[in-house]
């Protein structure tokens, strides 16, 4: 059992026609059951003049509305609790989770009963792909209150590792956990592994020595997908770092990394991936960066019918040296933090990249985004590292430098600071300051 290569090996190898072929046919169905059961899809299906029965073929779906966030809280607000996106009754709704809510009202996502389980099945796959088997001691110290990667435990538990419900509890309590109990695994955020990391060592803890976890997986940060970020946090703690992506709107569970590494296997059989054009909403060449639009192809409570993410990033189809066929999807950051400077788009996660490949600096810096004359523009604020005493203006000028060349463009300004005068971040990172005059 521990040693089979996939959790699913029909689906996560099927070849790429069959794979369309299943989609086409669970798109049909449930697009069907979005405008049957649906108050919202049926009027927004009849406002744009589409009918399920106008769906033929994957590509004829570009036919069909875009939903967003803010329609979604809309209409939850609209016609409480779960709003009309809804497509069956509330008596089948056994579980909901909400999104993070960092901008606005909380918005529910609800599940079935057969939904909840799929969503755990997919979370067994992805932990599967990621090495964990059941001889691993996992430790979740996620949030359980209301976030959707709390019951993800269960996937864990389902696959057969032996699961620590920790929840989200002080780093004393969880390296306590961690000491006494020499889990393998760990979930947390790219932040807070460094974090837990650095206090550990504090309290006399070798995280690579005397701790147990040999695989993090990590989520809500783009630094996951970061190379130099990865090696970062694998140093400290002589493990490695798996990437994980799961939105709650959609499905929890969508795409997590394999043993190559090279980007996020989307669960395709339970979401259909689109990239598009942020202004324009017309689809991006395949490979291109671009707004990540997702489609769930089974879930019944809710289906999300071209979801607009906010998510920047690439999909790559091809088929993955591990065997499987689903496509990879990369994550480079959120439509939100993007600063269009001079023409460029910039993220947050392009300036991580080049501090966290410059030996000279500790990897901690802040964006801070402003407009002046009625254009946009950013400061970085970076760390020397321990031990760096070059001269601040030329190392400022190496800095503005190697962004130059990463992305094209100059920041106004970079401020070094000494170590340690930027805060740590626990869990959820703020990196970026933005003070940019809105229209
Ligand atoms: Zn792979």
């Amino acid at each position: 059992m521990g040693s089979k290569l996939y959790w699913n090996e029909e689906i996560e190898t099927i070849s790429r026609e069959e794979l369309e072929k299943l989609q086409e046919s669970l798109l049909k169905e449930h697009l069907a059951l979005a405008y049957n059961k649906s108050e919202y899809y049926r009027q927004s299906f009849d406002n744009a003049g589409v009918r399920p029965e106008d769906f033929k073929k994957l590509s004829d779906l570009s036919k069909f509305p875009f939903v967003n966030k803010y329609i979604e809280r809309e209409r939850q607000l609209e016609k409480p609790l779960l709003g009309d996106m809804i497509a069956v009754d509330e008596e089948e709704v056994v579980f909901v989770s909400a999104s993070s809510g960092s901008t606005g009202v909380p918005t529910l996502s609800p599940f079935t009963k057969r939904d909840f389980e799929e969503f755990q099945d997919v979370q067994s796959r992805l932990f599967w792909a990621a090495g964990m088997r059941p001889k691993d001691r996992y430790v979740h110290a996620l949030n359980f209150t209301l976030f959707v990667g709390g019951p993800d435990v269960i996937g864990a538990q389902n696959l057969g590792a032996l699961c620590i419900w920790a929840g989200a509890i002080p780093s004393d309590r969880l390296l306590f956990i961690l000491k006494e109990f020499q889990p393998t695994v760990i979930w947390t955020t790219p932040s807070y592994a460094w974090y837990l990391g650095e206090t550990a060592k504090k309290q006399g803890i070798d995280p690579a020595k005397d701790l147990a976890i040999n695989r993090i997986i990590v989520a809500g940060e783009p630094g996951g997908s970061i190379d130099a970020t990865r090696e970062a946090i694998e140093g400290l703690w002589d493990a490695k770092v798996y990437d994980f992506y799961g939105i709650s709107d959609i499905f929890g569970a969508c795409a997590g990394m394999c043993s190559e590494r090279n980007g996020l296997h989307l669960a395709e059989d339970h979401i259909l991936v689109e990239v598009i054009d942020p202004e324009t909403l017309e689809p991006v060449p395949d490979g291109e960066r671009g707004e990540i639009v997702l489609t769930t192809l089974r879930k019944t409570a809710r289906p999300m019918i071209r979801f607009r993410t906010g998510d920047i990033g690439t999909v790559n189809k091809e088929r993955c040296a591990c065997g499987r066929t689903h496509a990879r999807i990369n994550i480079t950051g959120r439509l939100d933090d993007m600063l269009i400077v001079s023409g460029v788009n910039v993220f947050p996660s392009d300036i991580e990249f080049v501090v966290r490949n410059m030996s000279e600096l500790s990897g901690e810096y802040r964006i801070t985004a402003f407009t002046e004359n009625f254009t946009n523009k950013f400061k970085v604020e970076v760390e020397r590292a321990i031990g760096n005493d070059e001269d601040s203006e030329a190392l400022a000028q190496k800095v503005s430098a190697a962004i130059k060349t990463r992305i094209g463009v100059k920041p106004k300004e970079v401020i070094v600071l000494q170590n340690g005068e930027l805060p740590r971040a626990t869990h959820k990172a703020k990196r970026l300051i933005d003070l940019r005059q809105k229209a």
